[in-house]
């Protein structure tokens, strides 16, 4: 998608810190981070959200929860813990219409916040 922030992302048109990436999926750093590690898990694939999906896309987003724990062993969170959030829509504070996991952890005393 033309406008998107996260399509762009992908492209290489702005940059991103990667930590992984493949085919179906990347995973970069966020820019304003709400954990001491906080990383976007993002299929290269547009989809608005969670609202959109399709059964087609059932191999994707069971690629994307796949790579979570990979993702998080190479961040060194595996081990004590880490969140996963994905945000729908505009009052669940969704800001970027592309879907993607938070992957969030680090925290040394447990997280400040509980869902
Ligand atoms: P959400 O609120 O679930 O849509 O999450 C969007 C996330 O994207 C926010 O946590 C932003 O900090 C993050 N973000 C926005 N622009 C960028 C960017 N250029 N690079 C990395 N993360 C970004
Ligand atoms: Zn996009």
């Amino acid at each position: 998608m033309a406008d998107c922030i996260f399509c762009k992302i992908i492209k290489g048109e702005i940059p991103g810190k990667f930590i992984y990436r493949d085919d179906q999926l990347v995973s970069f750093y966020d820019i304003n981070p709400k954990a001491p590690i906080h990383v976007l898990i993002v299929p290269v694939k547009h989809l608005h959200s969670l609202q959109e999906i399709k059964p087609f896309d059932k191999e994707l987003l069971g690629s994307l929860l796949l790579k979570v724990n990979v993702i998080a062993k190479k961040l060194g969170i595996a081990k004590d813990g880490y969140k996963v959030v994905i945000n729908n829509g505009q009052v669940s504070g969704q800001l970027v219409f592309h879907l993607h996991m938070h992957l969030l952890g680090g925290w040394k005393e447990g997280a400040h916040w509980q869902v």
